[in-house]
Parts: structure tokens; sequence; C-alpha cells
């Protein structure tokens, strides 16, 4: 195997560089000059939402001219771009805010440009994960950046069953309008005493940490008109693959009842211990949640 050396300094390059460049999560003063003079002397800037760029460039005066870069047209626009890098065109590529790539569009651009041996060159700068990870007072490493869960209910039980021994602390996105659903399921999947950060409208004027347990966080979102953007920080399962090894060993001596209610107690709500049970016996959820509350004919 070769390994790939891609390097952007000028005396080598023949073809032009893709530069990924962060943009302010919500306060415009965290624009960093490199970003700034990155974006100025491009040739040009692939942006996610050209309008929305098009602000932060008539702020910053930057005059480069822009193409539409978005998850609708990115593989028609990924030939057009690598042919122009190729001709030794410098292009940006940003995202709406923060850094493009993270759960914004952007991976696939740098994996073409990585086969066509194109420099990849990355700013840092504005991200929430990252910014919400250091102030929420959770363990800020290892951590695990999830990004947005399923939206499907069904997907995120049955992803948040495979987190629920991860022992990093996890940071996901979350909408307002799907919070309040995301804190229960979440406080069902990993019991509620498990601690978390809410952390809302990072850099702006109604910045917000709410720090706590899963159920403090759900009463909380009962009462509360549920409004701005979110970054959760989740603690990790201090026990982790420890527990669910204890788990298994203790299972295999235990009735189906008796398993159900081993979760039950660990923080899992009935139907979703019930749920697991049935899972890790390769039985029926009917037939486990007929035995657990004895139901005739099982
Ligand atoms: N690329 C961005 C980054 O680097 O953070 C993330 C883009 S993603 C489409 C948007 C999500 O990021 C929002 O739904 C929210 O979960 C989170 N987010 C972005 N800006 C935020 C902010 N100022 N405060 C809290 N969360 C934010």
């Amino acid at each position: 195997m070769t390994l790939q050396q891609v390097s952007s300094f000028k005396e080598t390059k023949v073809t032009g560089s893709l530069y990924l460049v962060p943009t302010p999560i919500g306060n415009l003063t965290d624009m960093t000059p490199r970003a700034i003079e990155t974006l100025q002397q491009v040739d040009l800037i692939a942006a996610e939402d050209t309008r929305n760029t098009q602000k932060l460039l008539n702020h910053f005066e930057i005059k480069t001219p822009q193409i539409s870069f978005h998850e609708h047209n990115t593989q028609e626009r990924i030939g057009q771009l690598v042919t122009k890098l190729k001709a030794g065109q410098n292009i940006a590529q940003v995202s709406d805010a923060g850094m493009p790539s993270i759960s914004d569009p952007g991976h696939e651009l740098v994996k073409a440009c990585i086969l066509e041996d194109i420099a990849v060159v990355a700013l840092p700068g504005p991200n929430a994960a990252l910014t919400a990870l250091i102030a929420s007072g959770l363990a800020p490493q290892p951590f695990l950046f999830y990004g947005f869960l399923p939206r499907k209910t069904k997907d995120l039980k049955e992803q948040l069953e495979q987190l629920q021994y991860q022992t990093a602390t996890m940071i996901f996105y979350e909408a307002p309008h799907r919070l309040k659903k995301t804190l229960r399921i979440l406080s069902d999947s990993l019991g509620e005493n498990r601690q978390i950060a809410l952390c809302r409208e990072l850099t702006k004027r109604y910045e917000q940490y709410l720090r706590g347990s899963l159920k403090e966080a759900l009463e909380w979102s009962e009462d509360a008109e549920i409004r701005g953007e979110f970054v959760l920080i989740v603690q990790g399962n201090s026990q982790g693959f420890a527990q669910l090894q204890a788990h298994k060993k203790e299972s295999s001596d235990l009735s189906l009842k008796q398993q159900v209610d081993a979760l039950i107690q660990a923080g899992q709500k009935p139907n979703q211990a019930i749920k697991q049970v049935a899972k890790e016996n390769g039985l029926k959820k009917q037939v486990v949640y007929n035995e657990y509350h004895q139901i005739e004919g099982v």
C-alpha cells in the first residue's frame, strides 16, 4: 500500500485545493481572520445555501462568487467541482453554520478530492458539538459524536438500545420540536438517572445550559416552550461493558421474569426491558410479556 501524500504548498501544486471553512454558529465575531482571508482568496465558494452565505459574505465584504452545494445536488456538483479543482481553481466549501461535513454536506466532496489527489485543507473554527461538550461539565473524553438520532421512533429506540452500554460521553444534535420526545426515549432507554446537559443557542444572545438528570430534563421539557437550537451531551454508562457482561452472565441463570426485573431495577421502563429480554433470548416480545405478566397460555 502506498501512503497518499498531498500538500497544498503552492510550489508543488498543479491542481487547486479544497478549503473546508467553518462559519459562525450564531455569533459573527467567531469568524476567524483566516476563514475570512480564505473566502476572499479562493476562486469559488461552494455553499449549502448561497442566500444564507451571501449575508455572511456581505458582512465581511467578500466578493467571491458562489455555487450551491447541498444534499440534493451533491453527486451532480462533485463532478463539476472536481473538474474546476483539477483545472487549478481553489474552492472553499461552507455549510450554513459550523463545520462542513459535521451533520452537514461536505464528506462526499472530500472523498472525491482525495481520490483525485486534490489537496484538502481544513480550517479550525466554530462547531456546536465541541463547544457544548467543553462547557457541559460531563467527561470531555472519550466522547462519541453521534449527530442527529433517527427520527422514526422504532429506529430511535433500537439505536439507543445499542448505546445504553456506551461508556463515552455522547453528543447528539436535536431539533427543538423533537426534543421532548427524544428526552422521553433517552430516559426510558438509558435510565432516568443518567446525567445530561442541554446546551441551547450556543454563542447567541439567549445561550443557556441546563444540567441535571434525564428525569429532571424531561420534567423541564414538559412545561417549557422549547425554542432554539440544542446540543445534548449525555453521560456515558459508568459501568459500560462490565455491566453488559455481568448482565449477560446473570441472565443466563435467571428466569425471563427475573431478567426483566433486573433491567427495570437498572432504570429501564418495563416495556423496554421486556423488549430487550425478548431480543437477548431470541423470543417474541409477546412471549416475554405474557411470562412477565403471568398471562396463561405461554
Ligand atoms: N455543522 C454544524 C456544526 O459544526 O456544529 C452542525 C449543523 S447541524 C445541521 C445543526 C444542528 O447543530 C442544530 O440542529 C443543533 O442541534 C446544532 N447547533 C447548531 N448551532 C447551534 C447553536 N448555536 N446552539 C446549539 N446547537 C446548535
